[in-house]
């Protein structure tokens, strides 16, 4: 007689993509929606700027804004978390997780927007909407190391710095997904190219290397990445874009050695990125690629992060 041994996969949450369709772009930021059990959170609501269209998102799977528990922030940066506030004046259940060192700037934005003014003194409207205070009663303080739960479904919180100091990322090991936000990258679903985002101001290579580390050890089979959704080989993907963040600080190194200054380090340094890109990619996506994550931020942010370097070692 036979024994038959069957192992069912119980699906524990459904993950859906959410496109937020950022400034009418499709593909650019993706919201990540966690159900289980009937508790609903969502993975970096997006900016204020696109609050309707998630809202239109929600309502084609019958869902409204009151209808969630939580949302799980990655980091603060506007273009994943610009649309707590605003979601939460909504919906004043809402919990908002957030490492301990974003907290302040989603309770008080004032200074978050002042340094986003700097980097787009025309724009900052346009690309991000309105962005509120949430409430310190809605906050809800991370440092890495919980486990959250949503229904049935649990998530382990990991402290994943290197794009930005305040950055974590939330493991669900029932489905092996990992949603990462800007740890791993820019990589459009659909292509293989990856893509450094580095913005100002605490891009930090070393501490990257740990997030890394700690991505890797606990084996996801699939990453979520807010730009834009799945990527399905997290060890191979890592790696490639490893190097590529490395080669990238050493571009931006080589062009702050070689020009006269500033605004010409940016532009050789905008220049090799883009050559660089355009040999991955064909020319519509190229342009795709560079509206998700702007080249010139990613100079600022490793020129940034070099000085920094250079002046602790000297
Ligand atoms: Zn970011």
């Amino acid at each position: 007689m036979a024994v038959h041994l069957r192992y069912t996969a119980l699906r524990m949450t459904a993950i859906t993509t959410l496109d937020n369709h950022w400034m009418g772009h499709p593909r650019s930021i993706a919201a990540a929606l966690l159900e289980s059990e009937g508790h609903r959170a969502i993975v970096d609501p997006g900016p204020g700027s696109t609050l309707e269209t998630l809202r239109r998102q929600l309502g084609t799977h019958g869902l409204s804004v009151n209808d969630l528990d939580a949302l799980l922030l990655t980091h603060i940066h506007l273009d994943h978390a610009g649309a707590s506030g605003a979601l939460v004046r909504e919906n004043p259940q809402l919990a908002v997780y957030v490492h301990k060192n974003g907290a302040p700037h989603m309770a008080d934005p004032s200074k978050l927007l002042g340094s986003a003014l700097r980097l787009w003194p025309n724009e900052l409207q346009q690309l991000f909407g309105e962005t509120l205070p949430v409430p310190a009663e809605n906050l809800r303080i991370l440092e890495g190391g919980e486990t959250l739960s949503l229904g049935s479904s649990k998530f382990e919180v990991v402290y994943t710095p290197g794009h930005a100091s305040h950055h974590v990322s939330y493991f669900d090991h029932a489905e092996s997904v990992a949603f990462v936000g800007d740890t791993a990258g820019v990589r459009i679903e659909g292509h293989s190219y990856v893509m450094p985002a580095t913005p100002p101001p605490d891009v930090d290579l070393e501490s990257w290397e740990n997030s890394f580390t700690a991505i890797l050890e606990r084996k996801p089979e699939r990453l979520f990445l807010t730009h834009f959704g799945f990527s399905g080989n997290p060890s191979e993907h890592v790696l490639v874009f490893r190097e590529r963040l490395h080669k990238w600080a050493a571009m931006a190194a080589k062009s702050m050695r070689s020009a006269s200054d500033e605004s010409a380090a940016m532009a050789s340094f905008m220049a090799a990125a883009r050559a660089e890109i355009e040999e991955h990619l064909p020319a519509e996506e190229v342009e795709h690629y560079v509206f998700n994550a702007g080249l010139n931020l990613s100079f600022l942010g490793l020129a940034r992060y070099l000085r920094k370097r250079a002046s602790a070692a000297s």
